[in-house]
């Protein structure tokens, strides 16, 4: 418990100063662990819930059947389908929409999946300028996982034995 006697000397001596000096001592020859992002970059998890993507099979069919799972499971209601039956018979989506201005990256469509379609990508450096930049349509999402299919595939993978 401080007393007026005691804080006087301590501030006398400059106690706080010499404490604060020590914890710099003690860290100075320490490993630096700042990050100097963007050049630097600490690793993500490959559970790492970032930019959506939806998948195709490696024949260039897409994964989604339009059962709706991701749609009904979405918390936010983020997510918007329509779909058709096509002249093979079976039936896809005509419109994947994802709001990700209302996403709360929760991951709850990806685990939805039952054919791995959705995911949910290791990509967090995206942005929108305006209203709207961030509505994501189904080309844009199949486009996303066209371009990310090898490391989400690698992170799938390496996440296998925890699903
Ligand atoms: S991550 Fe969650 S909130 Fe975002 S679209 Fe999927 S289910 Fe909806
Ligand atoms: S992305 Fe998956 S859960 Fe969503 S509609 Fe397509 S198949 Fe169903």
């Amino acid at each position: 418990m401080s007393t007026p006697i005691k804080d006087l000397f301590s501030s006398f001596l400059l106690t706080e100063l010499w404490k604060g000096l020590a914890l710099t001592g003690r860290h100075f020859l320490r490993k630096n662990i700042t990050i100097q992002y963007p050049e630097e970059k600490t690793p993500l998890s490959p559970r790492f819930r970032g930019l959506h993507a939806l998948r195709r099979y490696e024949n260039g069919e897409e994964r989604c059947i339009a059962c709706k799972l991701c749609e009904a499971v979405c918390p936010a209601m983020a997510i918007t389908i329509e779909s058709d039956q096509r002249a093979d018979g079976s039936r896809r989506t005509t419109r994947y929409d994802i709001d990700l201005a209302k996403c709360i990256f929760c991951g709850f469509c990806e685990e939805s999946c039952p054919v791995d379609s959705i995911v949910e990508t290791h990509v967090f450096e995206y942005h929108g300028e305006k209203r709207g930049d961030l509505y994501f349509t189904k080309d844009m999402l199949l486009a996303v996982g066209d371009r990310y299919e090898k490391e989400i595939a690698a992170n799938r993978e390496a996440d296998a034995q925890f699903r």
